[in-house]
Formats: C-alpha cells, sequence, structure tokens
C-alpha cells in the first residue's frame, strides 16, 4: 500500500491533521473508543499469520507459535482489557469540596479527557506487543495515535504499516515507518504524549527531545534484571522455571533475569538442575525451530563480545546444552552460563538481551540485596524462596519495576496491574486502569455555590483588625 507515512514531513503533516481532527471531534464517546479497539482487534485476527510469518523471517528463527502467543494473543489480552473496563475507566469522579464551600452546595469532579494524539515508538524483540498493548490503553483514554516499528525487523514494520493503514482513518491510527532518523524526527514532534519502549541509553534522548515540546514521556526500558535464590528455595523447580524464561525469545526480553544469585553452597547444584532443565527444552541449537535466533549480526557481535571479554578476564562459562562451533549464517545459539566474573566486565555492566546469563554467589543475602541496591534500578526483580519474613525483607529493601515471587516474568502478564520501570529502568506505565490514567489528562472542576460567603466573613480586602486573628486561629497542629 502506497499511504505509509516515512519522512519527516510526511510524520510533521500527518501529526498536525490529527490534532485537528481531534479538537474538531470534541468529546469520544465509550463506544467510539470501544469501535477503535475493536478495529485493532479485528486487525490482528486478520492478519495475524502474516504478521507471524514477518516476525519469524525477520528474526530468521522465531517459532510462528510464540509469535502468535507473545506479539498476538499478548496484544489482543490488553486491547479486549481495554474494551471490556473504559466505560467504568471513564465515569467522571465525584470528589469532597473544602469546607465551608462543601456546606454551601460546591460541587467538585474529577474528569478524565483524552490528551489528543499519543505517539507510541516499538522495539524489534516484541514488535507487536511494545506498539499494540501501549495501543489499547492510549485508544481507551479517548486519544489518536502515530506508531513508529522498529526498523530491526523491517518486514514487520511494513506490514503492520499497511494493515493499519487498510483497516484504520490515519486520522485516527497511523504508522510512520523508517530508523534512527525518522525515529529522532518523530520524538521531536509537538504530540500530547509520547511512549517510548527501548533502550535506557536512547531513552534519554527521547526525552531530551520530548522536553522541547513539554511532551509528557511513558519510557519503558530496561537494565539488568536480578534473580535472587533463597536458602529455602527449590533450587530444581527455580532452575526449571529459570530455564524458560531464558529460553523464551533467545533471552530477548526486557524483563529476562541477567543476574541470578545463588547461595555459594548450592551454586553447582543449580547450575546442575539449570543444564537438565534447558536441555529438555532445547536439546539440539542449530537446527531447533523452537530457539528463536539473535535478530541478527550485529547484536549477536554484541552478545559475544560480552562473553568473549568475560572469558578474557578469566570467567568460567558453561554452554546448555552444548558448546557450538560459531556459524555465521545461523544465529541461533546455547545458552551461555558465566559463573562470577570479574566486576567490572560488560557482561556485568551491560544488559545482556540474548542467550545469556551470570550466575553470582552469595553468602548471605544481604550481600545480594546491597549489590543490587549498587546497581541501576531494574526492570524486574525475581525472588524465589519458601521464607515469608525474607521474602518481605527483600521486596522491603529493594525497588524495581515490577516483582515476580517463584517465577520469572509472570508479572507482566497481568492485566489488571500497572507495568512499568523506576529510574533506569522507566518511567510512567501502562496495563489496567493505570494504563487509562497514564494516557488521560486528570482535570479537576470546581463548580462554585450561588452564595459566597466571603465578604459577610470578613474575609476580603479591606481586611479588619480581626482577620489575622482568624486566620492565625486556623493555624492548628491537627
Ligand atoms: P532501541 O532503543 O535500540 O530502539 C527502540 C526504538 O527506538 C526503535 O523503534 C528505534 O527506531 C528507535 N530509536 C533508535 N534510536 C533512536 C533515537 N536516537 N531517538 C529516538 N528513537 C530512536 O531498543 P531495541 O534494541 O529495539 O530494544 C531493546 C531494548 O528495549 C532493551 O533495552 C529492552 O530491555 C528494552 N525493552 C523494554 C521493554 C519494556 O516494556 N520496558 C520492552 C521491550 C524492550
Amino acid at each position: 500500500m502506497s499511504c505509509t507515512i516515512s519522512s519527516a514531513e510526511g510524520l510533521a503533516g500527518q501529526l498536525s491533521e490529527q490534532k485537528a481532527a481531534f479538537i474538531e471531534a470534541g468529546a469520544v464517546s465509550a463506544s467510539e473508543r470501544r469501535a477503535r479497539i475493536q478495529r485493532v482487534i479485528d486487525l490482528l485476527v486478520r492478519y495475524h499469520k502474516p504478521l507471524a510469518e514477518a516476525m519469524d523471517a525477520d528474526f530468521g528463527g522465531r517459532p510462528q507459535g510464540f509469535s502468535v502467543m507473545n506479539d498476538v494473543v499478548g496484544s489482543l489480552a490488553s486491547l479486549k482489557h481495554a474494551r471490556n473496563n473504559l466505560e467504568g475507566w471513564m465515569q467522571d469522579e465525584q470528589r469532597q469540596p473544602f469546607a465551608p464551600y462543601d456546606q454551601l452546595g460546591a460541587q467538585a469532579w474529577v474528569m478524565y479527557q483524552p490528551k489528543g494524539t499519543v505517539g507510541i515508538i516499538g522495539t524489534w524483540n516484541a514488535p507487536l506487543f511494545t506498539l499494540l498493548s501501549p495501543l489499547a490503553y492510549a485508544l481507551a483514554a479517548g486519544n489518536r495515535a502515530i506508531l513508529k516499528p522498529s526498523e530491526v525487523v523491517p518486514r514487520t514494520a511494513q506490514l503492520i504499516a499497511e494493515a493499519f493503514a487498510e483497516c484504520f482513518d490515519p486520522l485516527e491510527v497511523a504508522v510512520v515507518t523508517g530508523g534512527v532518523e525518522i525515529a529522532k524526527a518523530f520524538t521531536a514532534q509537538p504530540f500530547d504524549h509520547l511512549v517510548f519502549t527501548g533502550s535506557t541509553e536512547v531513552g534519554k534522548s527521547v526525552m531530551r527531545n520530548a522536553a522541547d515540546n513539554l511532551v509528557p514521556v511513558t519510557l519503558e526500558l530496561g537494565g539488568k534484571s536480578p534473580a535472587i535464590l533463597a536458602r529455602s528455595a527449590d533450587m530444581e523447580a527455580a532452575a526449571a522455571r529459570i530455564a524458560v524464561a531464558k529460553g523464551t525469545n533467545g533471552g530477548q526480553i526486557c524483563i529476562s533475569p541477567d543476574l541470578v544469585y545463588v547461595p555459594r553452597e548450592r551454586l553447582e547444584d543449580f547450575l546442575g538442575s539449570l543444564r537438565t532443565a534447558y536441555s529438555e527444552l532445547f536439546p539440539t541449537v542449530a537446527d531447533n525451530p523452537d530457539l528463536v535466533a539473535v535478530v541478527n549480526g550485529q547484536h549477536l557481535a554484541r552478545v559475544e563480545g560480552y562473553l568473549q571479554q568475560a572469558q578474557d578476564a578469566g570467567a568460567r562459562i558453561e554452554s546448555i546444552p552444548e558448546a557450538l562451533p560459531a556459524n555465521a549464517d545461523n544465529r541461533r545459539r546455547p545458552l551461555r552460563v558465566v559463573i562470577d566474573p570479574p566486576r567490572d566486565s560488560h557482561i556485568m555492566q551491560q544488559e545482556i538481551f540474548g542467550p545469556a546469563m551470570v550466575l553470582l554467589p552469595y553468602d548471605e543475602i544481604d550481600q545480594a540485596i546491597a549489590d543490587i541496591n549498587a546497581r541501576p534500578r531494574p526492570l524486574a526483580l525475581y525472588y524465589f524462596g519458601e521464607d515469608l519474613a525474607e521474602q518481605r525483607h527483600v521486596l522491603a529493601h529493594t525497588l524495581s519495576g515490577g516483582v515476580t515471587v517463584n517465577d520469572v516474568m509472570m508479572h507482566a502478564a497481568m492485566h489488571d496491574a500497572p507495568f512499568g520501570g523506576v529510574g533506569a529502568s522507566g518511567m510512567g506505565r501502562y496495563h489496567g486502569r493505570e494504563g487509562f490514567l497514564e494516557f488521560s489528562h486528570l482535570r479537576t472542576v470546581f463548580k462554585a455555590p450561588a452564595h459566597d460567603p466571603r465578604r459577610e466573613w470578613g474575609l476580603l480586602p479591606p481586611y479588619s483588625e480581626h482577620f489575622l486573628a482568624a486566620m492565625e486561629a486556623l493555624v492548628t497542629p491537627d
């Protein structure tokens, strides 16, 4: 289809047309919002097969069933949750006016109004979900949107653009495609809200650009999510769940566990269980269609570079299921487990975002907590253990975007609870009512009573001698 936007001028024109259409239309009814969300749902139902094929081709190997589960069904869950709940979320909310106006017939309420046009920039690792899950809540809040898919998955990006061009009036939802230059131009536009999913480094420049237009931002970033295995944990069960997580999308997930803290004396046990569990899931590597490949040569070189550097620095590295001779034409790799590498190695500093993880032995759990707190705040934290007091201690003494206890990544699948980062892992949130609130303007309305008592109570100039005393009488500690 030819109406894809791929230039900064085209984008600016589309945005100003959307903004004009938003103002022209005025209030956006619940049924209009539901109809827009339904159109995205219908688009996914219609295009899910070619989209899964495009993701498979873009990754050089991504099981279509996995793409349907992660990107299509995952997006549908957000869209349906938003569609089914938006009418309750959008109702005005009565609030209690202050005394004495509450006695005089004043009224107050909060309106949840759409902001206008939301710009949404997505990543390659979950190319549909990072666009369509925020879109669900942006549309639920009554906004229009312009999407920018990642250029790292070009077939998927093009298909998203074509599908939206076919199913939507671009005055409601439009798609712009292109690389870093168009992405930079995107973040320089006067959107009414910007959602960026991507790396922490790029997130900083997104926020700088958005600041020029005072555009509010939701930054869904990454980082090194830790898992703490307590002494009370069932190591075998923990290993099985961590194996599933590291095998999901080839480890290319924002909340994949990067650093796993294990009681020192249990490290070999855990490693053995991890080897068994991961090998059961993926007995072979190079020819295994269930294994998601590293998305491109550049990302493969990045992950392999971290591993090489750790090895050169003397770290022990285990390959699961087996070490493979490097083959540049095939980007599937075994899981590499790096054991206690030097603190200054790249793999200890950079987000791995690939088929590797780090095991860190600890003696006391407070050492693990201190290590986590000395690092940038992570997007997720995992605690495996059966000691409730210790679980509370870990949660009270750490901060992360979200938490899953006794499993990995599950909290992100909650439709009815916010998802987002804190500190270096991002700001703002979507999913659930909090997603609706993120993309709404919370507008307080105070309706004054007919009678204004301030003159008769001596509260207006010219002030009487009693005014100061009356004010001071209100300065009370309770
Ligand atoms: P990225 O930051 O390289 O790119 C993300 C998007 O930003 C792409 O669409 C790209 O075109 C655009 N972009 C690139 N340079 C830009 C610039 N200078 N200004 C504006 N936009 C620019 O990230 P990626 O490699 O696609 O994704 C991996 C990262 O995303 C990881 O850090 C991962 O943890 C994070 N992530 C976070 C979440 C979350 O929900 N918090 C989800 C998925 C991925």
